[in-house]
């Protein structure tokens, strides 16, 4: 294995830069977006174009190094990045096409929610991606993609019609529901270990103006709320969703003075419907118990989408649990009561994400996303930007996993969870892991692509 021969049998044939640890600019390149993961790659390959991708492919593999794909650095455990081997980084691959008489747009591999939501925005179009904007879409979609307009719209995955991939052998293909169909089955859900997706093509809806934001409720009132929202958004029309979240109010000029520092109970809330409907419909929701506010109204998609970015800028220490449920049972209650009363001050925060509606329409073995029968994606995300608090918030996150996993379905959304193990890997995939493992194997069989949540080759 060398560094330097791979370097030198990619450079002629590279259009972007290749940046090693004594160029001026690496130390900014290996940074991901999670401030505590803090990975040296031995060379950074930005790419520009698929030419650059298939070339790092070969020369890696060529040179046996150690490979690790970037698209928007977000992941929780940096599995962007890696000690010592390449990182084929697509952030560079930013290009986005709307095809808007086919309701399509073509999403390069290295985009962030915010290029496809600027792009598609123009249009009066979206496609469901996550909650905030600065979220690489390559990643998101491989996992599943969670978001405001899942119980409308399914999964960013439901909404993938094709994808574009360079292959552990350096070669070019096409997956979708006619060409290698079994490919395009385990890129929907399986994460990056089948290849490096160049391009993605998604199906595009009618969203432009959504009535959204916040309602929040003081801590005490978190049981009745909890009641409340497990009834209401199992029968909620599919166009009005929202998620519920504990948190601490941060103290911005988006939020009266007399809230910031405040620990809450809230629903953020994000309806496609039109806006009588949408008052009618959450009226009965946001009047449970004295709501401290209630601040919903008619907003561009766009701005929804990146209303939380300024308050998770990157390089923010951040350490993640995660579990599906299918319930939110009674007994689960005083361990969410518990743990938000020990919510670290700051911006840590457990998030319950809905995903029935469209999402409970597609099979569990439809694609390799399994857990199609879940009523919520739930993440506890310990989040300081001082690296000193790293134990306080890991501790706290720990714990508060630890005592609501007893309640959770068994697997968390690979999406959101960091490195923790292989049995915690195959638990998301249930019995489609099999069926992965046989699929890596005819495409990476040898476990080129294994900076990931990996499966193995069967
Ligand atoms: C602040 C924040 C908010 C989030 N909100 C949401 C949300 O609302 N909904 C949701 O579903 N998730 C959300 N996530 C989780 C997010 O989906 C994951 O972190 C995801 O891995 C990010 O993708 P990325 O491309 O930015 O990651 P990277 O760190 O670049 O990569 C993550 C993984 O994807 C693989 N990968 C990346 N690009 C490619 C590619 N082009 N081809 C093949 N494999 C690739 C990598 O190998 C790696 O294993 C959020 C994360 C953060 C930090």
């Amino acid at each position: 294995m060398s560094v330097e021969r791979a370097v030198e049998q990619l450079k002629p044939q590279f259009l972007g830069s290749i940046l090693m640890p004594s160029d001026e600019g690496y130390e900014a390149a290996r940074k991901v977006y999670n401030g505590m993961i803090d990975k040296r790659p031995a060379a950074i390959a930005r790419c520009v174009d698929v030419a650059d991708v298939i070339a790092a492919v070969r020369a890696a593999r060529d040179q046996d190094l150690l490979v690790a794909i970037r698209g928007g650095g977000h992941n929780a455990g940096g599995l962007g990045s890696c000690d010592d081997g390449l990182v084929i980084d697509l952030s560079r691959m930013r290009g986005v096409r709307v095809n808007p008489s086919a309701r399509t747009v073509q999403v390069e591999g290295g985009c962030t929610g915010r290029d496809v939501d600027h792009a598609t925005h123009a249009f009066g179009m979206a496609t469901p991606t996550g909650t905030v904007s600065s979220t690489g879409i390559a990643g998101l979609t491989l996992g599943g993609g969670i978001g405001h307009l899942s119980r409308p719209f399914g999964l960013t995955i439901d909404n993938l019609l094709a994808v574009d991939m360079v292959l552990a052998d350096g070669s070019f293909v096409t997956a979708s529901a006619e060409t290698n169909p079994d490919l395009y089955w385990a890129v929907r859900g399986g994460g990056g270990n089948f290849g490096v997706v160049t391009s993605f093509l998604f199906r595009l809806h009618p969203v432009a103006t959504v009535n959204a934001g916040p309602t929040f409720w003081p801590l005490d009132q978190a049981p009745e709320v909890i009641k409340a929202y497990r009834e209401f958004i199992a029968e909620a029309p599919e166009d009005v969703s929202g998620f519920l979240a504990f948190m601490t109010v941060p103290p911005v000029p988006l939020f009266p003075e007399n809230l910031h520092h405040q620990k809450v109970c809230a629903v953020i809330w994000c309806s496609t419907a039109a806006p009588e409907k949408s008052e009618r419909v959450t009226r009965p929701m946001r009047s449970v118990g004295k709501p401290l506010l209630d601040h919903v109204g008619p907003m561009p998609f766009l701005a929804l989408q990146s209303l939380f970015d300024p308050l998770l800028p990157p390089g923010l220490q951040m350490y993640w649990r995660a579990d599906f449920h299918k319930e939110l049972s009674d007994a689960s209650i005083p361990v969410h009561q518990k743990y938000a009363e020990r919510i670290p001050q700051g911006l840590s925060l457990m998030h319950l994400y809905p995903i029935n509606g469209a999402v409970h329409r597609v099979g569990r073995a439809d694609t390799a996303f399994t857990y199609r029968d879940c009523l919520v994606a739930g993440v506890i995300v310990g989040i300081d930007p001082d690296p000193k608090n790293k134990e306080a918030i890991t501790m706290w996150t720990k714990e508060y996993f630890d005592a609501l996993h007893p309640y959770s379905a068994g697997g968390a959304y690979v999406n959101f969870m960091m490195e923790e193990g292989q049995e915690r890997v195959r638990a998301p995939f249930g019995e489609n892991y099999n069926r992965l493992a046989a699929i890596k194997k005819k495409y990476d069989p040898t476990n080129f692509f294994r900076v990931n949540q990996n499966i193995r080759p069967a």
